[in-house]
């Protein structure tokens, strides 16, 4: 069955305030195994808070509105479901009493306006609120639902709960419509968007095809390119199944440009395989200034393998503190120095090290985006790499120290 949601208020239509109330209800809608259909946002306007229920109603089984169900002039949300349905606002008695102790409880007198929040409209149900003055409603149109809940996100979860994702259950066990959608995600590190749609081509139209699940890219600049599989099945088993299965030919085709799944950070993938082979690390890090440390820290258990960062910034700490003789201090032999100086000083069985220029300005005739990652065991082995990243200061050293923690996990997993 179909969701959707609609969220009132002139606020959020203008970027005062961030919907956050549509994000939850997203993802809780979803874990209810409801298709989500659409997202709306409408301001304070009756007319248009009518229309958009209207809209949503023919195409959905069930509305979530949130917003709107405040005391003041522009809270229309009770007066647009009245429209909606051609029904009267009628006072409800129990509300009225509710809303006046809460006033009484705190010593204050009740506004009169505060009695328009009791009013609810002919045919639907108040959902009696705990911690505002604002009651939700459940409004039955025909055989679809229209929930109105308020804007304040800790209510409106709170009635939700409580309230509006058991009515929802309730109906779909009524109707034999329960179904379970399940997503999982496989996260991958060094390919653009569109390689990674090159590759998955044949999965896409396969997936086109026989409709057993669905696939989206996303793109986040430190996470890489994600890739989501979708299916949606009656029992929880068979959606399992069929994300295995195609989660299988993912991972087949990108090969090590997977670093994890779901929750995983390449940071925590790469502090699981050290954890799990015993072996310590060490960092010198120039022009991230720590970024990689603080990443790697992140990870609950990090001491069990992180001894510790140098960040050698200027050339005369790369110098005098890790031993650098390279002419040049972004070069690659000044990243190995760097890595293998750290590795001895800090007695650790790996040593990682960065040296780029940030930008804005070249420095030593090297460009902007130039980085030198360079690793130092454990054992004998090593690796280096020189990368040209592309962006502002800030992004060229987010995605190197991506980078440098990709490197040491690909030189970890192949064999080293
Ligand atoms: P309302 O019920 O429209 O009076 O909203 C009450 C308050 O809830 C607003 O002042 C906002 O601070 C907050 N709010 C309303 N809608 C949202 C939303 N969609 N996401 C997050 N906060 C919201
Ligand atoms: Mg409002």
């Amino acid at each position: 069955m179909r969701a959707e949601v609609i969220a009132v208020g002139t606020e959020l239509l203008i970027g005062q305030l961030l919907d956050t109330n549509s994000q939850w209800l997203g993802e809780q809608l979803t874990l209810q195994g409801l298709d989500i259909n659409f997202h709306t946002t409408v301001g304070d306007n009756v007319g248009k808070i009518s229309n958009a229920m209207r809209a949503a109603l023919a195409r959905s089984d069930f509305v979530i509105v949130c917003g709107g169900l405040g005391p003041t002039h522009d809270d229309l949300t009770r007066d647009a479901i009245a429209a909606v349905k051609n029904v009267r606002l009628v006072p409800d008695n129990e509300i009225e009493k509710l809303i006046g102790d809460l006033f009484a409880f705190r010593g204050l007198e009740m506004p009169p306006a505060n009695l328009s929040q009791a009013l609810v409209p002919e045919g639907c149900e108040a959902i009696l609120m705990t911690r505002g003055t604002a009651p939700g409603l459940i409004c039955p149109v025909g055989l679809k639902y229209l929930f109105a809940l308020p804007g304040v996100p800790h209510e409106m979860k709170e009635m939700a709960l409580r309230a509006v994702f058991p009515k929802i259950s309730e109906v779909l066990d009524e109707r034999g419509e329960r179904a379970v959608i399940e997503s999982f995600t496989i996260k991958t590190w060094g390919l653009s968007e569109s390689k990674v749609a090159e590759m998955l081509s044949g999965v896409i139209a396969e997936l086109e095809a026989n409709h057993e699940a669905t696939i989206a890219l996303l793109a986040s600049a430190v996470e890489g390119i994600r890739v989501r599989i979708t299916a949606k099945s009656a029992s929880s088993a068979e959606v399992q199944s069929v994300l295995g299965k195609y989660r299988q030919k993912v991972e087949e085709i990108l090969g090590d440009s997977v670093f994890g799944f779901n929750s995983d950070t390449i940071e925590s993938v790469v502090g699981r395989i050290l954890a799990e082979r015993s072996l310590t690390l060490g960092l010198a890090e120039s022009l991230t200034g720590g970024m990689v440390s603080s990443r790697i820290t992140s990870v609950p258990g990090a001491s069990e393998y992180f001894k510790g960062c140098v960040v050698s910034y200027a050339t005369e700490v790369k110098r005098s503190v890790i031993g650098v003789t390279a002419p040049l201090v972004v070069s690659e032999l000044a990243a190995s120095e760097m890595a293998h100086g750290v590795r001895e000083r800090l007695g650790c069985d790996i040593g990682l090290s960065l040296t780029g220029v940030a930008g804005p300005e070249s420095q030593e005739g090297v460009a902007p985006g130039v980085v030198h990652l360079a690793i130092s065991g454990p054992g004998s082995s090593k690796a280096s790499r020189e990368l040209k990243l592309p962006g502002d200061r800030d992004r060229v050293r987010e995605l190197a120290a991506t980078s440098a923690l990709d490197l040491l996990r690909k030189h970890l997993l192949q064999g080293a």
